[in-house]
């Protein structure tokens, strides 16, 4: 899942609240910062 946070007013959007339009769907926000899923990997090292 992709989400963003608007830089405005903090808070985070789904990609699929955003549609088509890339901009903050709570203060109409056009910067929007990609977040990313913390996806650890744990590789041992064996
Ligand atoms: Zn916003």
């Amino acid at each position: 899942m992709v989400e963003y946070k608007c830089l405005n007013c903090k808070k985070i959007i789904r990609m699929e609240e955003l549609g088509k339009r890339a901009r903050c769907p709570h203060c109409s926000y056009k910067i929007l910062v990609k977040l990313r899923p913390n996806v650890v990997k744990h590789v041992k090292a064996r």
